[in-house]
């Protein structure tokens, strides 16, 4: 097996303990590390100032929206508005819905993209890619009105991609438009607006190798340049008279980004993603997935050891999988792994609660809560914290 792909940016910094946990937050990376320290010492006000230290803070900011339009492959026209994080995203893309929008959702979803929606038709999770288009198709054909479907890129439980590309096409062939949530596909395969054909994008920072506190909705402007502010406040207004309701609000991203933005946010973002460009992302991939194929089949040979699978076993997947344990309680296990062996993994429902509790229900996983244990990595991750996983699950 070759060994990690060494690009200094992309190195993650700190070191010690086993963090399998990246599908809930990734560690930084150091152009991350790098692009906060420094405008530590030099950053000002945004959009609010004129001295060299607001102009300075306000052109990174600007710079940042830049380079993460080019990361999503956004198309002329298209807004990337900074958030929080996906979570966020999703809800402000929910209250910029036209009145009277069905949105449609699979029950494979992470609660993130399941519970804002205000007018949601849920579909069951499919079995597979094929099952997931027919089923989108046979609903989006009963629709009238403006219609979202709104699909994950990668399952934060089980890793597998969704059809993205095949959905967009459904949706548009019935006037539908499509999210993508890319909180777990971002990370491991690039993502581009332009060639998913996708309407919106979501994404978190914390889960992309960037500190907390940023998260990115990019897609089309008009329903979002129609829609009331999301935060109303300084910043998303342009003009405010002396009466009650008399408010211009403004166009374009401020108008959804009211109060101070997160700048030190945004720009690690921006550096991670500048730095994720510039790399080989197919060689990050291939190492990824035979980091992947050893873990799958290491965990084969440990007794008790099942993983799960929405599309079934040969399905494409990033750097996640989660195991039903024989009925063991997955937070116990959890809990061994790292006291024992300073080893970081997820144990429960992910916040995807119906995709969890259908695929743990097997007859072995009896009287676990219906839970599993999660094992996640991407950059820095090397065989031998797969090994080393894999020796402490056995011992267990
Ligand atoms: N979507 C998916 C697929 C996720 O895995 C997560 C978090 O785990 C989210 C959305 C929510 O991300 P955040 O907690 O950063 O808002």
């Amino acid at each position: 097996m070759s060994l990690a792909v060494h690009t200094s940016d992309l190195d993650i910094i700190g070191a010690g303990f086993v963090p399998l946990d990246y599908a809930a937050t990734a560690p930084c990376v150091r152009a991350a590390a790098d692009a906060v320290n420094a405008l530590l010492p030099r950053y000002g006000s945004v959009h609010r100032g004129t001295g060299p230290r607001s102009q300075t803070s306000t052109l990174e900011y600007e710079r940042a929206r830049d380079v993460i339009a080019d990361f999503l492959g956004c198309r002329p026209g298209d807004q990337v508005i900074f958030t929080r994080n996906t979570t966020d995203a999703l809800n402000l893309l929910a209250r910029a819905l036209p009145p009277g929008t069905t949105t449609v959702v699979f029950d494979g979803e992470h609660h993130a993209n399941l519970l804002p929606w205000p007018n949601a038709l849920r579909l069951p999770a499919p079995a597979s890619w094929a099952d997931a288009v027919t089923t989108a198709e046979r609903a989006l054909r009963e629709l009238r009105g403006p219609v979202l479907l709104t699909v994950t890129g990668a399952s934060n439980v089980t890793g597998e991609l969704w059809p993205v590309r095949e959905l967009a096409a459904v949706a548009h062939r019935h006037g539908a438009r499509i999210a993508v949530d890319a909180a777990q596909l971002a990370p491991h395969v690039p993502v581009s607006l332009a060639d998913l054909d996708a309407d919106y994008v979501a994404l978190s920072g914390h889960k992309l190798y960037a500190p907390f506190g940023a998260g990115v909705l990019a897609g089309r402007a008009d329903w979002l340049d129609a829609a009331p502010p999301y935060l109303a406040g300084g910043g998303a207004s342009a003009h405010v008279g002396d009466r009650a309701g008399d408010v211009r609000w403004a166009a374009g991203p401020a108008r959804h980004e009211g109060g101070t933005p997160n700048l030190l946010g945004a720009v690690s973002l921006a550096a991670v993603c500048s730095a994720l460009g510039e790399a080989d992302r197919a060689a990050l991939r291939a190492h990824e997935q035979e980091l992947l194929a050893h873990l799958r089949e290491g965990l084969r040979r440990v007794p008790g050891v099942a993983e799960v699978s929405i599309f079934g076993t040969g399905s494409e997947r990033v750097g996640i999988v989660s195991l039903t344990l024989n009925g063991r309680d997955p937070s116990v296990v959890a809990g061994r792994l790292a006291e024992g062996f300073g080893i970081g993994v997820r144990a429960g429902k992910f916040c995807a609660h119906p995709l969890v509790r259908r695929l743990s229900e097997t007859p072995g996983n009896a009287g676990c809560d219906g839970g599993l244990l999660r094992v996640s990595f991407g950059l820095g991750t090397t065989p031998e914290d797969i090994d080393s996983l894999l020796a402490a699950l056995a011992s267990l």
